[in-house]
């Protein structure tokens, strides 16, 4: 094995190891939580040895970087998240590699990622990207809708062609009243998901927990970790 790899299949060990921790605490089963790396600011090489590494689920917050990424490991079985804020002229290129846009957080970008998905002739799964300390019918600073548009939007996803509401995403928020509180964050997630998932019983991803909220996230209930850091080390400051 190289360095890197040797280096990455040990943070892949000790979060795995966290994750199996997490679980058991929680008396959660070990599968009902799937790890997602997040491979921003790092290269294909990394990517292809995380797959050697039995890594299966990879996301990325930005098309520039992420859209020549997945072309060059488009030969390995790999599902792409799309985990960043998403402007509607990158969709066309992210619904090129993406499985599952998980920062879906206004009606535009649903009409524009449906146009895509069409005429690409694939399904995408959507998560919406809700947004705790975002005020009633606003957004929030690093994207996401306040937790009442998410039933305007998920009716919206529903209706989409080419689209499949897979559920919900959150970023622990930095500031307001959940700042520094990710257990009551991801709990009150859990409870926004519960109520989606009284009438879509299929969109049943929740999506929260990074390197450092990871084992909060699974106590609460997600269903999907989101780990960059502590798998692939301290990523440079972008410019
Ligand atoms: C970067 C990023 C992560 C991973 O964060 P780490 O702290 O490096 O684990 C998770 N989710 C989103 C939306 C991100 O942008």
């Amino acid at each position: 094995m190289t360095d890197r790899k040797s280096e990455l299949a040990a943070n892949l060990a000790r979060v795995e190891e966290r994750i199996a921790e997490a679980c058991a605490a929680a008396g959660r089963a070990r599968d009902e939580v799937t790890l997602i790396v997040v491979t921003k600011t790092y290269p294909a090489s990394d990517v292809r040895f995380l797959h050697e590494l039995g890594v299966r689920h990879v996301a990325e917050n930005r098309d520039q970087d992420a859209a020549p990424k997945a072309a060059a490991c488009a030969d390995l079985d790999l599902s792409w998240h799309f985990v960043g804020q998403l402007q509607t002229n990158k969709v066309r290129s992210v619904v090129g590699y993406a499985d599952v846009v998980q920062s879906v957080d206004r009606l535009k970008l649903v009409s524009a990622l449906s146009a895509a998905a069409v005429k690409a002739d694939r399904e995408l799964g959507c998560l919406i990207q809700v947004a705790l300390d975002a005020e009633a019918g606003g957004r929030g600073e690093r994207g996401g809708v306040s937790p009442d548009g998410i039933e305007e939007l998920a009716a919206a996803v529903d209706a989409a062609p080419g689209l499949r509401l897979g559920g919900l995403m959150t970023v622990a928020p930095l500031v307001g009243s959940y700042a520094g509180r990710q257990r009551a964050a991801f709990e009150r997630l859990m409870d926004l998901s519960t109520a989606l998932r009284a009438t879509r019983p299929t969109a049943n991803m929740v999506s929260a927990g990074m390197s450092g909220d990871l084992e909060e996230a699974v106590a609460a209930g997600a269903t999907h970790v989101r780990v960059g850091t502590a798998v692939l080390g301290v990523r440079p400051k972008l410019g």
